[in-house]
């Protein structure tokens, strides 16, 4: 008999839902994490009476109706729609690419215009766009391109769009309404009291080891659990024995500012090139908060390196060739399961990490 039912590295969504998952079918779950607070991603801190989203913006969506009520039964959501603002050189326009958009960059007024003057510009892209400078370009035009998206794009991801896939773009709405919803889905929201409290609620009643990296001592930690849920690093789980995939990382600026209001907005991008940051966000316009004073974050792209946080999987055809040669290893490690942004190496957003962590709880836990 081992100590746990189910060992379970990372205390983020993925493994956080899991562990409530398995604890209310009675199993006994240990939870590490390597950073000094739960929550991975998602954690939340408060400052000036503002509750700050530590690791970035994050905004929760979906339109799966069992993931809503699943979240909705742990805590309650706010009205929060996101609707970002995107600065070039001082112009500020509408996000995402809309008839707002449109209408400030093209001078027009109707959608027959809007589109008319896009494909104008898209003409230029002939047959299937091979990267993501050809998917802009063919979405919404080159102008829109050149100002939104190139710049911005080439900060986060630190490579030249012909670089790109073309999919990380095509996350993004491209409407012609006049409409500034970030997000096509049903559902949206913010938790009133933080993604902390939820985090919270799914752990109540969890052992969780704070500051415990599993991989300074993986086979003692194994020993201790019949199967082991990892949610670290796929390629780091098995000492980049294959070679290293790639992460883009970040540096998050944060500071408290004695002014109420300062950009009027939960988020504005800054598309241009030069200035380094990708986008502010101040905290307190998640919550409709009134605070005397404020709080923002300027998000800085970082090239990873070992030691940094990974924070987004870059899924271009040769890291994922690497990451399906790390699959199979994992397949082999039999009372290993890897899940989460980081040991599938998926962009997953918060929505579909529940997704996933949900369909392997039942698998896993099924009579
Ligand atoms: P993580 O949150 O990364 O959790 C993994 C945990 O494992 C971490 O706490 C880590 O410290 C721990 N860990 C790793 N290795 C070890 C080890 N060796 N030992 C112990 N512990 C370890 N999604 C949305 O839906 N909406 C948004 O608006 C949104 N915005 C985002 C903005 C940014 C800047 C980023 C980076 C992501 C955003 N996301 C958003 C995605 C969201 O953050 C993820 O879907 C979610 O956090 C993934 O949870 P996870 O448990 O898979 O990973
Ligand atoms: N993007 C852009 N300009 C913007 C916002 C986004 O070009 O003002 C592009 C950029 O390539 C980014 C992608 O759209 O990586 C997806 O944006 P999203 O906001 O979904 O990225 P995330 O929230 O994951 O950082």
């Amino acid at each position: 008999m081992k100590q746990y039912d189910y060992l379970i590295v990372g205390s983020g969504l993925y493994g956080a839902v899991f562990a409530h998952e398995a604890m209310k079918k009675g199993k006994k779950c240990l939870i590490l994490e390597k950073r000094n607070h739960i929550g991975g991603n998602i954690y939340c801190s408060e400052v000036e009476g503002i509750t700050v989203h530590q690791y970035g913006a994050h905004i929760f969506h979906t339109s799966n109706q069992k993931v809503w009520d699943y979240v909705n039964g742990l805590c309650r959501f706010n009205n929060f729609i996101n609707s970002p603002v995107a600065n070039y050189k001082g112009e500020m326009y509408n996000m995402p690419f809309n008839m707002n958009t449109f209408s400030k960059m093209f001078h027009i007024s109707t959608p027959a215009e809007a589109k008319a003057e896009i494909a104008r510009q898209r003409a230029e892209i002939k047959g299937e766009p091979k990267n993501l400078e050809e998917q802009a370009i063919s979405l919404v035009g080159r102008e829109i391109y050149t100002k939104l998206i190139k710049g911005y794009t080439e900060k986060q991801w630190g490579r030249d769009c012909k670089d790109l896939p073309p999919f990380i773009i095509k996350r993004l709405p491209v409407r012609y309404r006049y409409d500034n919803n970030y997000f096509n889905d049903r559902y949206q929201g913010i938790p009133e009291e933080g993604y902390t409290a939820l985090i919270e609620k799914l752990l109540a009643g969890c052992e969780v080891r704070l500051n415990t990296d599993f991989l300074e001592a993986k086979e003692e930690y194994l020993a201790l659990a019949d199967t082991c849920i990892y949610t670290g690093t796929i390629d780091g789980y098995f000492h980049y024995c294959l070679g290293k995939l790639g992460y883009r990382s970040l540096r998050f600026e944060t500071e408290v500012l004695d002014e109420e209001n300062h950009q009027g907005v939960a988020v504005v991008n800054y598309t241009e090139r030069e200035i380094p940051y990708t986008r502010i966000i101040e905290h307190k316009h998640f919550a409709f908060g009134e605070q005397p004073k404020t709080v923002i974050t300027k998000e800085y792209p970082a090239d990873w390196e070992e030691g940094m946080e990974p924070y987004y999987p870059i899924n271009d055809e040769e890291n994922n060739r690497l990451y399906e040669e790390y699959h199979k290893l994992a397949e082999q490690e039999g009372n290993v399961i890897f899940g989460g942004r980081l040991g599938q190496y998926k962009y997953y957003d918060m929505d579909k990490c529940i997704e996933a962590a949900l369909s392997l709880a039942e698998s896993e836990l099924a009579e």
